[in-house]
């Protein structure tokens, strides 16, 4: 599913060169459920990034689904994104004054749904993620959880091939935690390939396989 070869990412910052990402090698099959650790500043976000198709590297390969995704322009990689990934992020970035349900049928306007599919397929996965009941609310009218979940459901709208989510209990409390990463814990038991940033061991440990960067490169890669 993902192939990574030798992945580079510099940033230019005025007349500096940051090097975060120094050489990643990294493949990851359909079905995995991995969780990607490592300190503040190691390049778990950039990583993510490039996994995600929002940024892509300044050298080496990426292969997501057998196509290599590396030198692909905006709007070639917009489309691969829209199709092939779902984001979930910290601060769930949900559109305000719009409710649940147009939240998670937003990504199905990009893909060119009709309105009647778009709601019956958002309706489908707020749904699976236990929100029938929060549909017309809007996001200031939800608790964090229900927040993350409704980002979950947008993430799985349109059906993509991997689960990408960057400290998505960072904003939540415990409890809410643990029910979010139980939540992930059934995506991911449907067949879905969830990849996870985090910087607990106890939401890691609901990952198969831990994946620990230090200053930019893979420090270990363990498959329980
Ligand atoms: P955290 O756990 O704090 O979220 P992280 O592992 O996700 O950290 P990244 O966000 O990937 O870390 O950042 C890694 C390094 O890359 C940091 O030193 C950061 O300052 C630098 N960096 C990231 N994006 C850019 C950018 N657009 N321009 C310059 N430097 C950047
Ligand atoms: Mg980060």
């Amino acid at each position: 599913l993902i192939k990574i070869t030798d992945i580079k990412r510099n940033f230019v910052l005025g007349n500096e060169i940051v090097y975060v990402l120094k050489g990643i090698d990294l493949e990851i099959n359909k079905g995995e459920y991995v969780a990607l650790m490592g300190p503040s500043g190691s390049g778990k976000s950039t990583l993510m990034n490039l996994l995600g198709c929002l940024d892509t590297p300044t050298s080496g390969h990426y292969v997501l689904n057998g196509k290599d995704v590396s030198q692909m322009k905006d709007d070639e990689l917009a489309g691969i994104r829209n199709k092939e990934i779902g984001f979930v992020f910290q601060t769930f970035n949900l559109l305000p004054r719009t409710t649940a349900l147009d939240n998670v049928a937003l990504p199905m306007i990009y893909a060119g749904y009709s309105k009647s599919e778009r709601n019956a397929r958002a309706t489908e996965v707020l749904k699976q993620v236990n929100l029938a009941d929060r549909m017309d609310h809007q996001p200031n009218q939800l608790s964090g959880g229900q927040r993350q979940r409704v980002a979950i459901a947008r993430a799985l709208v349109n059906k993509p091939s991997i689960i990408l989510a960057d400290e998505p209990t960072g904003n939540l409390d415990s409890k809410t935690s643990v029910e979010i990463m139980k939540l992930f814990g059934d995506i991911h038991a449907q067949g879905n390939t969830v990849i996870l940033v985090t910087h607990e061991e106890d939401i890691a440990a609901y990952a198969h396989r831990v994946i620990r960067l230090r200053d930019g490169l893979i420090e270990s890669d363990t498959t329980k």
